[in-house]
């Protein structure tokens, strides 16, 4: 693929040159200019000033690496970063000298930057080699969201948070960013009192400095991660208890509700360590709950997942969320994806771990259900990107585009039914169980490919049974085709995930829609009265929204009248019904879906409506809808509302020109 190179001249100019040679990206990982194959970090140490007032974090990143093979360079990524200077040492070579170090630089629209250090000292092989570079942020960090007072919940203190999974931990630091190699690592955070700082690592020590009024806190990681694991919150934060080794951390207004909500998270900690076959070796297990603008349910960062306030529903129908980043312990955090092409190793296993840990706390009705919606919107995912897209598969080919890109429900879903596949071909679910207890024993701490799976899954098979079931076992476990192979799963091999009651709520929607809006059906209190499981009104919503040809104002209007749709506040609900009432211009929801969008910043939830808007329309609204919050979402949550929005850059550019010019929004949508 032809790379736009673009050349650029930073730090001290006596120290930084242009690029001779283009730099190639990683051979161990398309998503990554890090020349990870000769020389690998593993451990650095973080040091960090933040300011709020200029919102910046300033200060050093000292990797220490290990060379594979002998080796005059080292290159890193970054991103949304200035460098302002790098510096070596090669303690064989000489242990008290720092050695200023020529570095140059590349930039890439898709990956960010690649930064190439050049060793004076050749370092041989097995050699340690410490690299230290100063740098600071900028704005442009996609891997940072400052939020101002009124953007938190208790409007005390600013925020400020990170979120690195693919690819954005290099726009907190220049590092080797990829997920196949894994660090320990420290880190200083100093920052304003009163402010108060968790990281996905334990935190040491807190000291404070009444000169300069500010706190130095430190944390160590001493469990290897991969650098998509790294994450910084600062902010008012407060901390509580629940059991002896779960606890949930959020702003001091919400913390008592919040750890109500999650008072069973040790239960489902506990269940899912006895699910895996595999003991937790992470210590303490901790949920952060950020602010509304959070652009994804959860990531699973260790001792620290973050998770969305829409997961707090009162109704505590969004807890399995955190059983989703729970399993990511072990299928993510302990065996981890080499690169993004192999993310099902992640999800799709975490997905299937979730559900079976739902099916034990709340039921196999309940995870049934979600397995249902999961695969709907799944096929929805595939629909967007082609059938016959890489996309469409397990293994999408990520090559030079951002791995942001091949993120889509394929991956969770897809795999989570690999998975279940591969569970019923077994003689019990804990001869499974027995094999995923091996296979995270195995590759524990270990970054791996879909093959490394395969290889095991066969020998754990032959293992276990005689040579002739083994066999059909083994031939009816097709990869190429589960895993490389785009579009619907193989052929004959289809999960049903109905149940009564999911048939029963897709046949209420049906008599809806039969009705055609002159009446309503008899039985429509199974609606209003369910209470026990919330996703079955979503199974209704999905599947009006599937039958969205059929439908029409006059249905769509008696069923809101029946069922109080639009002032559901259950988000699931939300993400289906507010596009289908755009669609069919139901006027009546349209207030309450502005402030949907406004009001929640996970993507999953407000990307369907504004496609919905520009879809049907409604283009000038998503522009102001967006425009009056855009500060209010996260980096890139706004880059991509915005690419919904405008089909081009340069269609946006000259939106942002004519209003900066003639603040007359209304007159730019006439065209
Ligand atoms: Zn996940």
């Amino acid at each position: 693929m032809h790379l736009k190179i673009a050349i650029l001249l930073l730090g001290t100019a006596a120290f930084a040159r242009s690029v001779y040679d283009p730099i190639l990206t990683s051979s161990m990982d398309p998503s990554s200019y890090a020349n990870v194959d000769v020389i690998q970090t593993y451990d650095f140490t973080l040091t960090v000033d933040v300011s709020f007032d200029q919102q910046l974090i300033k200060g050093s990143n000292i990797l220490t690496l290990r060379a594979i093979q002998d080796v005059s360079e080292i290159v890193l990524d970054y991103q949304g970063l200035v460098i302002e200077s790098a510096s070596y040492q090669i303690p064989n070579i000489s242990t008290t000298a720092w050695n200023e170090a020529y570095f140059e630089t590349q930039t890439d629209s898709q990956l960010g930057n690649a930064l190439r250090v050049y060793l004076t000292d050749k370092a041989k092989r097995g050699d340690q080699v410490l690299l230290d570079i100063k740098f600071h942020t900028t704005n442009e960090s996609l891997a940072i969201n400052w939020l101002t007072k009124e953007q938190t919940s208790s409007g005390t203190l600013q925020y400020l948070y990170t979120k690195c999974e693919p690819i954005h931990c290099r726009g907190i630091a220049p590092l080797q960013d990829t997920p196949s190699i894994k660090t320990t690592y420290s880190a200083y955070v100093t920052v304003p009192q009163p402010y108060r700082v968790n990281m996905s690592a334990v935190c040491l020590s807190q000291d404070e400095y009444p000169q300069t009024k500010t706190t130095m806190y430190s944390f160590r990681q001493t469990i290897p991660i991969p650098s998509y694991l790294l994450a910084l919150v600062i902010g008012n934060l407060a901390q509580k208890t629940i059991d002896y080794r779960t606890s949930v951390i959020t702003e001091p207004d919400t913390l008592e509700e919040y750890a109500g909500i999650l008072k069973n998270l040790g239960n489902l900690l506990n269940e899912t360590e006895k699910y895996v076959m595999h003991p937790y070796i992470w210590g303490k297990y901790t949920i952060l709950v950020l602010p509304p603008s959070f652009p994804v349910g959860g990531m699973e960062n260790p001792l620290l997942t973050f998770a969305s306030p829409t997961i707090m529903v009162k109704d505590g129908s969004q807890i399995y969320v955190a059983t989703h980043e729970i399993a990511h312990s072990w299928s993510g955090n302990l065996v981890t994806c080499k690169d993004w092409s192999n993310l099902w190793l992640n999800e799709g296993f975490t997905t299937f771990i979730e559900r079976r840990v739902s099916a034990i706390v709340d039921g196999e009705g309940f995870a049934s259900v979600e397995s249902l919606l999961g695969n709907a919107s799944y096929y929805d995912d595939m629909a967007g990107y082609g059938q016959t897209n890489s996309y469409s598969s397990l293994y999408p080919l990520v090559n030079h585009t951002s791995p942001d890109s091949a993120s889509s429900q394929v991956t969770y879903e897809k795999g989570q039914q690999f998975m279940e596949y591969m569970k019923n071909q077994f003689d019990k679910e804990t001869d499974f169980q027995e094999f995923l207890g091996q296979y995270f024993n195995k590759y524990s701490y270990q970054s791996i490919t879909f093959l490394e799976t395969r290889l095991t899954f066969n020998d754990f098979v032959r293992a276990k049974y005689d040579s002739v079931k083994a066999e059909g076992i083994i031939s009816r476990v097709n990869w190429v085709d589960w895993v490389q192979t785009p579009g619907p799963i193989p052929a004959g091999s289809k999960i049903n995930f109905e149940t009564d009651e999911s048939r029963a709520f897709q046949k209420l929607a049906d008599d809806y829609i039969a009705l055609g809006g002159y009446s309503s059906p008899a039985n429509l209190d199974i609606y209003t009265k369910e209470d026990k499981n919330v996703n079955l009104k979503v199974v209704f919503n999905n599947q009006i929204l599937q039958r969205q040809g059929d439908m029409n104002y006059r249905i769509l209007s008696r069923i809101d009248t029946d069922l109080s749709v639009t002032a559901s506040e259950n988000p699931e609900i939300g993400q289906r019904w507010f596009p289908l009432a755009i669609a069919l211009n139901y006027d009546k929801a349209f207030d309450t879906a502005k402030h949907y969008v406004q009001s929640i910043g996970r993507q999953k939830y407000i990307l369907p409506v504004y496609t919905a808007l520009v879809r049907n329309g409604y283009r000038k609204q998503a522009y102001q809808w967006y425009n009056e919050r855009k500060t209010f979402y996260h980096p890139i949550a706004a880059a991509n509302i915005r690419k919904i929005i405008f089909s081009s850059r340069k269609q946006l550019e000259g939106y942002e020109e004519q209003i900066q010019n003639s603040r007359d929004v209304d007159n730019l949508f006439l065209q």
